[in-house]
């Protein structure tokens, strides 16, 4: 086995590990993947379920670009087909994480996009959502393509992200560290956009996130910063 797919599979366990402990995934779903080469290596079914996300690098499952199996103890995440089709469709993207992130699932419950509230998220833009389609399914997995397909600047920039309704977060980028990163920064905003809400008795500022996303662009622009 080539070091650098080795080295791929112990870093995919790490951001597992990662996101299982700061509840950017739970123990039902979630899936991490990345591209090295002509493979694609991606998680096992039942990460969370049946390992608590406590992956060994040898179940990181190699395949081909068109989804057969080559190594791997376990069998591939039910989520591998949104995956596969994502890496066909997008040559720039070399990494992608799912994860059903604590703060982000009250808006995918709710159907509220999540605006970029803070100046490390304006890379990736406002995360809205795709059509709806039921987990591990062919439709899910075309929907999502289709979504990110109209966030290639964020691609280019950082991550191309969109929520899938009812479910959780994907993250597509140029590298998996990128990838996680963006689930990461989405989860802190949905964080401070939820815990913030109580405070709208004491500042008006608390609940007008539009308002003061708008101000945090003009703000960006007189330094002549690209925003969005
Ligand atoms: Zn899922």
């Amino acid at each position: 086995m080539a070091t650098d797919i080795q080295t791929m599979r112990e870093k995919i366990c790490e951001l597992g590990r990662l996101l299982f402990d700061r509840k950017l995934t739970d123990a039902f779903g979630g899936n991490i993947s990345a591209r090295v080469g002509k493979h694609i290596l991606i998680t096992p079914r039942y990460a969370g379920a049946q390992f608590n996300w406590q992956l060994k690098p040898e179940q990181i499952i190699v395949a081909t670009a068109d989804g057969k199996k080559l190594e791997g103890s376990d069998e591939m995440s039910r989520e591998s087909r949104a995956h596969f089709r994502l890496y066909e469709d997008f040559p720039k993207g070399n990494g992608i994480v799912h994860g059903h992130a604590r703060n982000i699932l009250a808006f995918c419950a709710a159907g509220v996009p999540i605006p970029p509230i803070l100046e490390a998220n304006f890379p990736l833009g406002e995360i809205g959502f795709c059509e709806f389609g039921p987990a591990i399914t062919n439709e899910l997995a075309e929907s999502i393509v289709k979504a990110l397909h109209k966030k290639e600047d964020a691609l280019a920039d950082l991550a191309a992200c969109v929520m899938a309704p009812w479910h959780g977060i994907f993250a597509l980028a140029q590298t998996v560290d990128d990838a996680y990163n963006a689930v990461e920064l989405i989860d802190n905003a949905a964080y401070i956009i939820l815990m913030s809400s109580g405070l709208s008795q004491l500042s008006t500022h608390a609940s007008g996130w539009v308002e003061r996303t708008a101000l945090l662009k003009e703000e960006l622009a007189k330094y002549g910063k690209p925003t969005e």
